[in-house]
């Protein structure tokens, strides 16, 4: 998409568990080519609002739009058809399927058919070689992130929603993580990453939000609101006035 074109547009999103407001009117808006960053403590409602956004979670109340296409009531897969990708906080690859077979499924899912697109997600994500035929169950961690990825990739989303994927990767893993994302984002995908770590956050988010009880308290540039300086990921290839 072009830089800065609205993609995603959520308003007044609102969900009670019971007599609990986990969301409380949430606004977000995602751009193509940006990268934003919703921060918040445990419990804030980060992953309620990713579930509402990805269509596991119908929001109470609150609409939400992608390309301005009303979607609050589409389930999550007419979602993914559609463009809206995504991520799992516990990882969600197939066991018994290979590294490549777990890729293929996602371009099957996705909005987007083009079998390029598996080889080139494959790629980005460095999965070359012998680990294309290595069945998913039993590989590290960290391989098994970039897989699910790769995955949410091969089906060429505009917007990719990512829930806590730095959780269980190390220091260099996190610093290929932000590299691919700047790359997606380089080449026009709007992505959210929902995160409670803030370096990666203010290494790579153009956008942040702060959510406290269920409410945006603060949004602004990842340097004002997190107050300190890009990261090492900060200057990301590619991405000129990022
Ligand atoms: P975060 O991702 O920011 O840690 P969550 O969205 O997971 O926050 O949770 C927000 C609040 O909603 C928390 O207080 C949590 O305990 C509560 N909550 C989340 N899911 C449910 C649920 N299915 N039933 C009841 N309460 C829930
Ligand atoms: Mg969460």
């Amino acid at each position: 998409g072009v830089p800065g074109h609205p993609v995603l547009r959520a308003r007044g999103l609102t969900v009670s568990y019971g007599g609990f407001t986990a969301l409380d009117g949430v606004d977000l808006d995602l751009a193509a080519g940006r990268i934003t960053a919703v921060v918040g403590p445990n419990g804030a409602g980060k992953s309620t609002l990713f579930h509402c956004l990805a269509g596991t979670l119908r929001p109470d109340a609150g609409r939400i739009a992608v390309g301005g296409r009303d979607v609050t009531r589409l389930p999550a897969h007419a979602r993914t058809r559609l463009g809206v990708a995504r991520t799992f906080q516990r990882l969600a690859v197939f066991p018994t399927l290979t590294v490549a077979e777990n890729v293929r499924v996602g371009a099957e899912q996705g909005h987007v058919v083009d079998p390029a697109a598996v080889e080139r997600a494959l790629r980005l994500l460095r999965l070359d070689g012998a680990v294309r035929a290595r069945p998913a169950a039993g590989l590290p961690t960290g391989t098994l992130r970039r897989v699910e990825l790769a995955r949410a990739l091969a089906g060429s989303p505009r917007v990719l929603l990512l829930d806590e994927p730095a959780a269980g990767l190390d220091t260099d893993e996190v610093a290929a993580l932000a590299r691919v994302l700047g790359a997606l984002a380089a080449d026009g995908t709007a992505l959210l990453v929902v995160e409670h770590d803030l370096d990666l956050v203010a290494g790579l988010a153009d956008t942040v939000h702060v959510m406290t009880a269920g409410r945006i308290v603060s949004s602004g540039p990842a340097g004002e609101v997190l107050g300190r300086p890009a990261g090492p990921g900060g200057a990301a290839p590619g991405r000129p006035g990022a």
